[in-house]
């Protein structure tokens, strides 16, 4: 057995409007102490019988901005996770990286420490629309990220994309597409913008000062992603995910397979599937930079809050995160996992949501259809 690792790295240069994760924008940040609390809360999770003994197969830098960090932080990292749990031989290991943070020296740094994906966060190729969207880069940026970033070894390179912006038409959403595939990623990873409680742009939205575009227009940009990643080779393998074949985040697979991962740094969340009971359990760290690292000091951890999953829940996270792949899910992976069919715990809502043709079941696999994609949400609900 192998399990996927989270490393959170929580700074950002400015906080984009539309961001709701645990980032907080900074000019400084104290990345040594950082970067020993993350060691220390490894050290301590080894020991954890759930990761103890256990190689990994994943590392996956994310935030914030990773890129922020300096090379020589990111492969005490990696040194440590070699050492503490170690890692396969054929490790994915993924950084996060924002254009406006990089050039090729750190690039080189970053591959020479053992990291061989990087994942872009490129939004949009239109000047007008990464400004709307806060970001700090230009679409220049990213074009020269790319190419250093190919100069310093990195064959497996994903970019991040952002449709229905305000202002932006399927025209628009196909520029964008033209000017990703140009680029030549091997994966490319394509987001509706959503306007998330507590983020700059819900109070904006609540102002009354920007609008959410209508949603057949949603409806259309994301029928225009869907068919034409495809049609340029990415096969489509998530609701949002698209990549050359074997090209697949594996990373993010461990999430969508409700397969253990164990988060480390600020706010990270961990899940383990066959501790406490049959459900797993799952568990968060302190969300505030300062106080995660002041609680790793003195505890040699920083977990504020941890639940024990009981079946029924497990039963239906695996469904809602399986049904995010464009497979789906084997009715015999459920049944390995749980004793029994989906059927026997879902099949109403199976029955009902493949009578309006929102989920294919043909008795093998279950996945969604074309429109159940256009209205995942609302099936993931019915399984809550
Ligand atoms: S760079 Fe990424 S993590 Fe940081 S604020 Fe912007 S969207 Fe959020």
């Amino acid at each position: 057995m192998a399990f996927s690792l989270y490393v959170h790295i929580p700074w950002c240069r400015a906080k984009c409007p539309y961001c709701d994760f645990n980032s907080h924008a900074a000019a400084a940040w104290p990345e040594d102490e950082y970067v020993a609390a993350l060691i220390a809360e490894m050290r301590a999770r080894s020991a954890n019988p759930a990761f103890a003994g256990q190689k990994i197969a994943t590392i996956f830098f994310g935030g914030g901005t990773p890129s922020l960090f300096d090379p020589r932080s990111i492969a005490a990292i990696l040194e440590a996770a070699a050492d503490r749990f170690g890692l396969e031989a054929d490790a994915e290991i993924t950084l996060e990286a924002n254009p406006g943070t990089v050039d090729s020296p750190k690039l080189a740094g970053f591959r020479a420490a053992g990291v061989n994906r990087i994942s872009f966060g490129a939004q949009s190729f239109n000047p007008e629309t990464l400004r709307f969207l806060g970001r700090i880069h230009g679409p220049d940026e990213t074009r020269t990220a790319v190419r250093a970033a190919r100069r310093a070894g990195f064959s497996r390179l994903n970019l991040d994309m952002i449709f229905a912006v305000p202002g932006q038409s399927v025209a628009d959403i196909m520029a964008d597409l033209d000017a990703t595939c140009a680029l030549e990623p091997d994966h490319v990873s394509a987001y509706n913008l959503t306007f998330e409680e507590g983020t700059a742009f819900f109070t904006e939205m609540r102002r009354g000062r920007i609008r959410p575009l209508p949603s057949d227009e949603q409806a259309a940009m994301y029928a225009a992603v869907r068919e034409t990643l495809p049609s340029r080779g990415y096969a489509m393998y998530e609701i949002s995910n698209y990549a050359r074949p074997g090209e697949e985040s594996r990373h993010n697979l461990t999430y969508w397979r409700a397969e253990s991962y164990l988060g480390i740094g600020a706010g990270a969340h961990s899940f383990a599937r066959d501790a406490a009971g049959p459900g797993g359990r799952r568990w968060w760290n302190e969300r505030m930079p300062a106080k995660y690292i002041d609680a790793v000091r003195k505890d040699g951890m920083a977990e504020t809050g941890g639940e024990a999953i009981d079946s029924r829940t497990a039963a239906s996270e695996f469904v809602f995160l399986n049904l995010r792949l464009r497979e789906g899910f084997a009715h015999g992976q459920f049944f390995r996992r749980f004793g029994c069919s989906p059927d026997e715990v879902f099949g109403r809502q199976i029955e009902r949501l493949a009578a309006d043709g929102l989920l294919a079941d043909d008795h093998s696999r279950i996945r969604l259809t074309e429109r159940g994609l256009e209205m995942a949400d609302s099936v993931f609900a019915e399984f809550v």
